[in-house]
């Protein structure tokens, strides 16, 4: 049996989220008919937010307006900034209270396999705010591409004088920043080194 186009193309559209595949995919799309309302709810709910969410203009982490609470807020340490590669990243830290500066958001890591080099990635954005900052802390997921990616941002910070500091292993290797329990997290901030 073949099923209508637009079901198909709904199927198709889940299956490109992060974890869905396609068994989740029929579920979640077969669900979302059945029960209207959530659909509803779903569809609204996300025209919203891509209609007013945008990134930070500074750190680029995900705000309503222009700049993000973080980046405008008077009451952050604005003389250290945490280096992370995806706004997730920032809920993940901000969850455990323990950090009170600011961030910058990478957007992605130095990958020469993928054929990313450090062109595509917000370095340029960073380097314009380091005026004034006393010490970078890189929390950059420990992998290959995380590591490359500390080591060349630590080389080029260090020139400009800035004091760099990464987070202290006990994450796991690989491991996504935003999958990591709250007290891994303190702790890798905590006994962060310095490079
Ligand atoms: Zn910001």
């Amino acid at each position: 049996m073949k099923s209508p186009p637009l079901f198909t193309a709904l199927l198709e559209a889940l299956e490109q989220l992060p974890g869905i595949g396609k068994k989740s995919a029929e579920r979640i799309g077969f669900y979302l008919l059945n029960n209207r309302e959530v659909g509803e709810n779903l569809s609204q709910a996300l025209r919203t937010a891509l209609d007013n969410l945008g990134h930070c203009r500074i750190c680029g982490n995900i705000t309503e307006g222009e700049v993000c609470k973080i980046c405008s807020s008077p009451s952050r340490d604005k003389t250290v900034i945490c280096v992370v590669e995806t706004p997730m990243d920032i809920y993940a830290i901000e969850k455990t209270g323990i950090y009170n500066g600011l961030y910058h958001v990478l957007g992605a890591l130095i990958s020469p396999l993928d054929g990313k080099g450090p062109e595509d990635i917000n370095i340029d954005g960073l380097l314009k705010r380091i005026e004034g900052v006393k010490e970078i802390i890189l929390a950059i997921k420990p992998s290959t591409e995380g590591d490359a990616t500390s080591m060349y941002l630590a080389e080029i910070l260090k020139k400009k004088g800035v004091s760099v500091s990464r987070l202290a292993r006990g994450l796991p290797v690989g491991s996504e920043l935003e999958l990591t329990d709250p007290l891994t997290i303190i702790n890798a901030i905590k006994n962060r080194s310095r490079l």
